[in-house]
């Protein structure tokens, strides 16, 4: 990246925070950060306006680590602007890579939501019926708020993106790999997915397996496991065989199924759709009336089968704004 230090911005969009944490649990690491980089804008941490951002040169970043779906104007408006300002940008986090947690929103309307919120809640204001405003007059001046779109983007629909790095939120021993990379100018091809493997958790995952022969699919907590046979073969419902490695098999090696935050493994389009189908074939029966009573088994089977990737699926509604 040059000589001196690197200039580096950290942002989030829609997104919980846990991706700035994970950035915070390198621990020492970022002392390292912080002695190779100059820190010019990461709201959690630094006090920085947008007008600090805005009055940069393009292409005065080195890198920007962008967490966080893009669900709302000012998600967009800072997603462009950081890519102007910055040469490498990367989607960091489920969210940013996939449309995360957030993205579940577009199995509904905007409208919906905020029907629900704030129309079909208790209230501290009973009687209440407004919804946010994008502007409010104020003593004589104007509150704005971010126009919510309709739906939840991932961050490449929005702007070029260099590099991805998935997790939810990605390890900091992941973390601590990206930006070492960076520093020593050994990143691979531009687009590429980094800090992550190149099979599936499955091909990782010490789990034996043998028959595939389900009669009842289980919540975790309904039986008492094997610790030793793969997951979906005792009926709990693991992501592993469509998510991309990398994690260390973190959820099956601690007992839970696979939930994929790490996104479609490679050469998986989509990742919902090649879980169904792994799913599908560990039913046991060949009456349809047995297999729809199987399949009623499962718990909200689409949340669970695109927990973190809806909006990069193929079930999208095609209208935006
Ligand atoms: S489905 Fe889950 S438990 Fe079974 S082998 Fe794959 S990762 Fe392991
Ligand atoms: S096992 Fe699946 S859900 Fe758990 S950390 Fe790995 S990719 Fe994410």
């Amino acid at each position: 990246m040059g000589a001196g230090k690197l200039q580096v911005a950290l942002y989030w969009g829609s997104a919980c925070g846990g991706c700035d944490v994970a950035v915070l649990d390198t621990n020492e690491f970022i002392l390292d950060v912080a002695a190779a980089a100059d820190i010019r804008f990461w709201p959690i941490a630094v006090d920085g306006k947008y007008r600090d951002l805005e009055a940069m040169a393009d292409g005065e970043l080195d890198l920007t680590l962008f967490n966080g779906a893009v669900r709302n104007s000012e998600n967009e408006h800072v997603a462009k602007l950081l890519r102007r300002k910055s040469k490498l940008l990367v989607a960091f986090g489920s969210c940013s890579h996939l449309g995360g947690i957030p993205g579940l929103a577009n199995l509904t309307s905007r409208d919906a939501i905020l029907a629900t919120v704030y129309h079909g809640n208790a209230s501290l204001e009973p009687g209440s019926s407004g919804l946010p405003q994008t502007v409010t007059p104020v003593n004589g001046a104007e509150l704005e708020l971010p126009t919510l779109y309709h739906r939840v983007y991932r961050l490449a629909d929005i702007v070029a993106v260099d590099y991805f790095v998935p997790g939810c939120p990605p390890a900091p021993a992941q973390v601590q790999s990206v930006l070492t990379a960076v520093v020593k100018g050994e990143l691979p091809a531009r687009g590429s997915v980094v800090g992550a493997g190149e099979r599936t958790v499955c091909d990782e995952c010490k789990r034996t397996k043998s028959t595939k022969a389900i009669k009842r699919f289980f919540r975790p907590w309904e039986i008492i496991q094997d610790p030793e046979r793969c997951l979906l073969e005792q009926g709990i419902l693991c992501l592993g065989s469509a998510t991309r490695s990398g994690c260390g098999v973190r959820c099956p090696g601690s007992n839970q199924g696979c939930r994929g935050c790490y996104g479609p493994a490679p050469g998986v389009t989509d990742q919902g759709a090649k879980f169904l189908s792994a799913v599908s074939s560990t039913i046991d029966s060949k009456d349809p009336r047995e297999i729809e009573t199987i399949l009623g088994g499962l718990p909200d089977f689409i949340s669970f089968a695109y927990r973190f990737g809806l909006p990069a699926s193929r079930l999208q509604r095609r209208h935006g704004g």
